[in-house]
Formats: C-alpha cells, structure tokens, sequence
C-alpha cells in the first residue's frame, strides 16, 4: 500500500475506535459494574456532567491504558503484515486519544501543533467536539478527526449498532434508549 493510503487508513481506523469505544463506554455498563465500573464509567460520567473535570488529570493517569491498547496494536500488526507508517499512527494517536480529547475541552492547554492541526482540519476541535456534549450526547462519539462522524452521524450507524446490541446487553446508561422493561427494573 503506497504510505500515504497507509497513513490515511491508520487515521480513519484510530477515528473510528475511537468513536466505538467511546460508544461503548457511553452506552453499556454502570458504575457498579466489576472494574469497568471504577475503571471507565465513573470518569466517564463526571466528564459528560463536568466536561472540564478531567483535564485536571496528568498525561499518564488518562493514557496509561489506552498507551497498553496501542501498543499491544502496534506489536500484532508486525505478525499480520500490518505493520507500516498507518500501523505507527494509529499507535500513536491512539495512545494519546484522550489526551487529545481534553485538549478539546482545555484549547489554552494545548500545544501550537495541535492548534495548527486544529485549524487545518486534520485533528478534532473544540468547536466540533462539543457537539457530542449537546442535547443527549448520543453522536459524534470520534474523537480523534472530523471527518467521521459527520458521516457516522449522518448514516445513523451508532443507532443501528445500538438495534443490534441493546436487546442483547440493555444500556443502562443512556436514557434515551431504555426499554419498559429495563425503566421497571431500575426506577
Ligand atoms: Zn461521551
Ligand atoms: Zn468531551
């Protein structure tokens, strides 16, 4: 694959697990649920009603597990012949995922490349990134470009993942979903 394909692979796919994960987190699991409950959905929930709060946080408390995911990415893609400057970027901007999403909320925190990439469109801003704070927070989930959820948003793709694997796990966590049965369960 010529590298610059390569690179624009490696973005969009480090973009789109970006947004899954972060769908995921957003919809499945609460905060008594064993590890995850700790571990991801009680930041979770703070941020989505304190958006500023976890900027607080130090580059290693927010990314050591997502450093771990990336590497462990980057260390399979050398068996699979994956490996190559798309394989290195995703690492890369994996790792860092939430270190650039509190940018987005911190724009003053952020370093002038980052603006730079900000206003030339290649990294996510603020501006666009607070569309996933409006109303029930149930779109633009990718954090890392603007380029796709635009289009995830627009083929309603999260909703049509969410036909498939609420009736199988429920989504404890998203309001707007709730079934009868899992309102009577819970209220
Ligand atoms: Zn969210
Ligand atoms: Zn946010």
């Amino acid at each position: 694959m010529h590298w610059t394909l390569d690179l624009a692979v490696g973005l969009a796919l480090v973009d789109f697990l970006s947004g899954l994960v972060h769908w995921a987190e957003d919809t499945f699991a609460t905060e008594t649920t064993p590890i995850l409950g700790r571990w991801i959905v009680t930041p979770n929930v703070l941020h989505h009603a304190d958006p500023v709060a976890f900027a607080a946080k130090s580059w290693i408390a927010s990314s050591w597990d997502l450093v771990l995911a990336s590497g462990l990415l980057l260390v399979l893609s050398v068996p699979l012949g994956l490996f190559g400057p798309g394989a290195v970027l995703l690492a890369v901007l994996g790792a860092n995922a939430n270190q650039l999403h509190k940018w987005c909320h911190v724009p003053r925190h952020a370093p002038r490349i980052v603006r730079g990439l900000w206003r030339i469109g290649l990294l996510q801003g603020p501006r666009h990134h607070a569309r996933h704070h409006r109303g029930a927070q149930n779109q633009a989930y990718c954090v890392v470009t603007p380029f796709l959820n635009p289009l995830l948003d627009r083929l309603r793709f999260w909703r049509a993942l969410e036909r498939l694997t609420v009736p199988l796990f429920g989504a404890p966590r998203r309001t707007d979903l709730r079934t009868g049965a899992d309102r009577s369960a819970s209220d």
